[in-house]
């Protein structure tokens, strides 16, 4: 008996005149109708502290979508306790009846609040249809359904028992709560994040971004319709500084599976280790933190190939993915036509709202976001290094836009190239044609990441020399396509180096990371 392999959860397709587009719309529309009041979920709780902080889409920040309840440092605590609290009876809970309520969940998204779920991430993280369809519809789905599957492979792997013994491997929750601390940028990474160890028997403290907030209580909502048990999983929204103190000194701080910044999780990682003597068992630390992705071009590579990676790789959802294209290497022999395509690319895709389906763009997420790319693009217009190919206008009049830009540099350290800018900003560097191995070298000392990216090419010799050249380079490598879009079941996601653990969400990987194995002997 084992849980059956899934199928990925098709994409629907929200063409003109479509029930799904009319469906969504009529989500949309409800949603900017009636300002939602959101709780923190403690215990199975809802908990409103009066100290609300608003929630604006990022294209329209002068519409209030609603505001979240903020918590305090009492908040973790009591999330905390309530985890405690459940722990004993949720990993003495059946395996087949953990699976059965995350694979609920997945079916209730997958045909009840699809659209719940798709208008909320569109509204509260300027996602397009398509990119929200993806993310909080396909992906979470995917990493519910796969999850439980993976997790019961795990479950059989037993070790070998010769005459007279009998040996047996037990998988055990972790001793204490997880704390899952999730992004703002992919709806499906916050459900991941913390039900990836719930379903293995483990309590979570889950803190969102705050900008997630949004989808994230919508999918909490979800979970608990579909029978979580109270304080399994627990929702609270609390500065980073505030939780890190509570949930890092407590003894029963058992791991953290986290998405975010390298300077954010290099943090939580000293403060773990400082308080290393404080905890019953070493805490597990899961992250993944971010990427600087190369697309290399080699010369026998069609154009339209290169224009369409560099066009989807580097713009799709504002280039706000850690697979995001960002830095770009074109052989001197077609760069030129490269370039001129593109622009006339990105010149068709229009910039707006969500609700008007027509807009491939959409906003960067907050005011400090559009800052940090907008004063990335404002001092390349200024450097003589440097050429602006297409886009770098920007405006935060009525939503945080910034305009698909390319800028073309001579120097291949230059600070776009380096450094991740989290943007709708791609930089590109003109190799020599027959310099292609060394160009391989520069690709893999130019940056500390190695999340994705991709090498185009028909030439065979020159596919396997920069599959064998960038070895370390990328997590998620890429033969002919974009470096984004990772499919859960067909590409597990993550990589090393600066990138984070290479412990691949939607993988067994990441679920041994959850686990605690007991392995017995017994004598007959
Ligand atoms: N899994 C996503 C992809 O392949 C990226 C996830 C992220 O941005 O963290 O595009």
């Amino acid at each position: 008996f084992h849980f059956a392999a899934p199928q990925n959860e098709p994409v629907l397709n929200y063409a003109p005149g479509s029930p799904e587009r009319a469906a969504l719309k009529k989500q949309l529309a409800a949603f900017k109708a009636a300002p939602a009041d959101i709780p923190m979920y403690i215990g199975g709780k809802e908990v409103r502290t009066g100290k609300t902080v608003d929630i604006r889409p990022p294209h329209e920040i002068k519409h209030k979508l609603g505001h979240f309840h903020m918590g305090d440092a009492s908040h973790v605590q009591t999330a905390i306790d309530a985890a405690l609290a459940a722990q004993a009876q949720w990993a003495a809970t059946p395996w087949e009846q953990r699976a059965a309520i995350f694979l609920r969940a997945a079916e209730l998204i997958a045909t009840k609040y699809r659209y719940h779920m798709n208008a909320a991430t569109m509204l509260g993280q300027s996602k397009n249809a398509y990119q929200a369809e993806i993310d909080s519809a396909c992906e979470l789905i995917d990493f519910l359904r796969f999850n439980v599957h993976y997790l019961g492979e795990i479950y059989k792997q037993q070790p070998y028992s010769p005459a007279g013994i009998h040996n047996r491997t037990e998988y055990r929750p972790l001793e204490g709560f997880v704390l899952a601390v999730t992004p703002f940028n992919f709806t499906a990474i916050g459900g991941n994040l913390p039900t990836a160890p719930a379903m293995c028997g483990n309590v979570v403290v889950w803190k969102p971004a705050n900008t997630q907030v949004f989808a994230a209580s919508m999918f909490m909502q979800i979970l608990l319709e579909a029978g979580l048990p109270d304080g399994v999983i627990n929702l609270v929204y609390a500065e980073g500084p505030v939780l890190g103190d509570v949930c890092f000194a407590h003894r029963h701080f058992a791991g953290i599976h986290f998405t975010g910044s390298t300077g954010v999780f290099q943090q939580m990682w000293k403060t773990i280790g400082g308080n290393i003597d404080k905890y019953r068992s070493y805490p597990r630390i899961v992250g993944e933190t971010g990427g600087k992705d190369f697309v290399v071009a080699h010369a026998s590579a069609p154009v339209d190939v290169v224009v369409t990676a560099l066009a989807r790789g580097a713009f799709e959802y504002q280039g706000q993915k850690c697979s995001a294209a960002s830095r770009a290497y074109l052989p001197d022999s077609m760069a030129d036509e490269v370039l001129e395509k593109l622009k006339a690319t990105l010149g068709t895709m229009k910039m707006g709202t969500v609700e008007d389906f027509g807009n491939f763009i959409n906003a960067v997420i907050d005011e400090r976001s559009f800052d940090k790319i907008s004063a990335y693009i404002a001092q390349a217009k200024k450097d003589p290094k440097v050429k602006i190919i297409a886009g770098g206008n920007y405006s935060k009049t009525d939503g945080y836009f910034i305009e698909p830009t390319v800028i073309h540099t001579t120097d291949p350290k230059y600070r776009t190239m380096c450094e991740e800018i989290f943007g709708p900003v791609l930089t590109v560097y003109t190799y020599k044609a027959d310099q292609f191995e060394e160009t391989l070298q520069l690709v893999d000392s130019t940056s500390d990441y190695a999340l994705t990216g991709s090498i185009l090419a028909t030439d065979r010799y020159a596919i396997e020399l920069a599959t064998r050249k960038l070895v370390n380079s990328a997590g998620n490598f890429y033969i002919n396509d974009k470096p984004t879009g990772a499919v859960v079941g067909q590409q597990p996601f993550g990589g090393a180096r600066a990138s984070g653990t290479n412990d691949k969400a939607g993988s067994m990987l990441n679920l041994y990371r959850w686990l605690n194995a007991r392995t017995i002997k017994e004598t007959m």
